[in-house]
């Protein structure tokens, strides 16, 4: 078993991060004017940081004049582990040459803020002074030209503090960058491998390294079983009464219930996981039903507890979706609702009323809903172990987002399908797990043959706290493919894109 603690990697809190707020000015217009610029950039950043939907706090940055100090400042952005991004704003004309070297050595996320410190020409009062003073309008074109010249990724965001489309689009960025940020320190660890004759949840390990940051690695199930195994019987006692307490365990799994037993050993398992990924360091993992070793039963309501805490998750040893999961826990961790692991499971093919029902065999995460969780025992007929215990509930009605990522052996394509959950038409007494049921945008027909086309995969991520938006963020951060299954698409112009991503990623990966 590892021994290097590090009790904190499944922390989501967005307070842990910070943005830096740059400014851009030059010394052509007097100190006179710098300090005005200086006191409306703060004053922009105190706005956005007063705003609700602005998560991570805006940290003000002394406004930069020269070529050393901005490429000092980038360096020091991209040394600091705290800060997951950079928002730049040029206040009066910043002569863009003076950014070329701290944008090519810029390694975080960064937001080009198009704004200007007053709202309204001041028509009446408006002098030559009030125009050098306020000249984003130019200054920042100055800014886009240098940024498209060097190729810089971005966040382009337009239009006046008050506006409260700025802040929304700010705060979407902002996530993505922290889900970012988590992504890139993410050690993600295995027990055992890919189910056999699997293809969508294999993937270049090596590769997700490079592209993501994350690092993957194997550790043997009975290293596991060994840390199960040896949890404290106290420990065992008290997270069993916290189960009592916290959710509607059945009877036969209560204390002095028949099978009582089965759930203290579910409770070994949680306390035995958790421990080994706190001394792993890790805020990500994969399990494989086809690969228990000692464990007596498939690790179900441990799976469910640990997603539910932040930790990142994928079955059958699927990293890449334990990586999304990881991603959408710290991106919309401080929001209503909850991500989750999902499967696409089974159709509800109504004329009009076509609707998806998702699952997995367990382990779903109760994020997904505020009703209390059922706690059940029930055979599993796969695997060959004891029963497992595992939490049921339907998941809360309400926007959706699924996301899969897949490799395309040339690089890593995202799939984002847009959904509504929706209550069950009617209950689901035998159904022995979570579930989601939802109808996907624009309608099931296109939804299905866009994902079938996109090569997308079975599992995703549910998020039903963050949107599109911040997924479009996190691809371009990433720099990687995104396919959007949205309202607007159509099979037509989905396959286009399609062919010309295929070229464009060919091109942009260099030959
Ligand atoms: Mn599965």
């Amino acid at each position: 078993m590892p021994t290097a603690a590090n009790t904190s990697a499944n922390n989501t809190s967005l307070d842990q991060y910070e943005v830096w707020f740059l400014t851009g000015s030059q010394h052509l217009y007097g100190e006179d004017v710098l300090k005005q610029v200086a006191a409306q950039s703060q004053e922009i950043a105190n706005v956005l940081n007063a705003n609700s939907n602005v998560p991570v706090k805006l940290v003000w940055k002394p406004v930069l004049t020269d070529s050393d100090a901005i490429r000092r400042t980038a360096l020091e952005a991209n040394s600091d582990d705290s800060v997951i991004g950079v928002t730049a704003w040029m206040h009066t004309f910043s002569p863009a040459k003076m950014w070329i070297q701290g944008l090519d050595a810029l390694r975080k996320p960064l937001l080009h803020l198009h704004t200007q410190a007053n709202r309204d020409l001041p028509w009446a009062d408006i002098d030559f002074d009030f125009m050098n003073l306020n000249q984003a309008a130019h200054g920042d074109r100055e800014f886009g030209y240098i940024q498209s010249r060097l190729g810089v990724p971005r966040k382009t965001v337009v239009g006046h503090v008050s506006n409260p489309e700025v802040a929304r689009q700010v705060g979407a960025w902002q996530r993505a960058s922290a889900g970012w940020a988590a992504v890139r320190t993410l050690k993600l660890t295995r027990f055992g491998d890919n189910m056999r004759n699997v293809a969508v949840t294999e993937g270049d390990k090596t590769e997700a390294e490079l592209r993501f940051g994350v690092s993957v690695n194997t550790w043997s199930v009975n290293e596991l079983a060994d840390a199960v195994h040896g949890a404290a019987e106290s420990d065992v006692d008290a997270l069993v009464a916290e189960y009592e307490r916290l959710y509607d365990v059945v009877d036969e799994l209560k204390a002095g219930g028949d099978r009582h037993e089965s759930l203290r050993y579910s409770a070994r398992i949680e306390l035995g996981l958790r421990g080994f990924l706190e001394a792993n360091g890790s805020a990500a993992f994969t399990t494989s039903f086809e690969d228990l070793g000692a464990l007596r039963q498939l690790p179900g309501m441990a799976v469910q507890r640990l997603m539910a805490d932040g930790y990142g998750f994928g079955a059958e040893g699927d990293w890449k979706t334990a990586i999304l999961v990881r991603a959408a826990k710290v991106m919309g961790g401080d929001l209503p609702g909850g991500a989750s692991l999902m499967e696409d499971y089974t159709y509800h093919l109504e004329p009009g009323s076509e609707k998806i029902l998702g699952a997995h065999m367990l382990e779903v995460c109760p994020s997904l809903t505020a009703k209390k969780p059922r706690v059940e025992i029930h055979p599993l007929g796969i695997g060959g172990k004891e029963d497992p215990v595992r939490m049921v509930f339907d998941t809360d009605a309400g926007p959706g987002i699924v996301v899969a990522l897949s490799d395309m052996r040339d690089r890593f394509r995202l799939v984002a399908n847009v959904v509504d959950v929706v209550d069950l038409d009617q209950p689901l007494p035998n159904l022995p797990v979570a579930r989601a049921l939802w109808e996907p945008k624009p309608n099931f027909a296109t939804s299905a043959a866009a994902w079938l086309t996109a090569g997308a995969a079975h599992h995703t991520v549910l998020s039903t706290q963050v949107g599109l938006d911040v997924f479009e963020d996190f691809a371009e951060i990433a720099k990687t493919e995104l396919l959007t299954i949205d309202e607007g698409t159509t099979i037509k112009q989905f396959k286009k894109e399609l062919n010309w991503n295929a070229a464009y990623y060919k091109l942009a990966g260099g030959l």
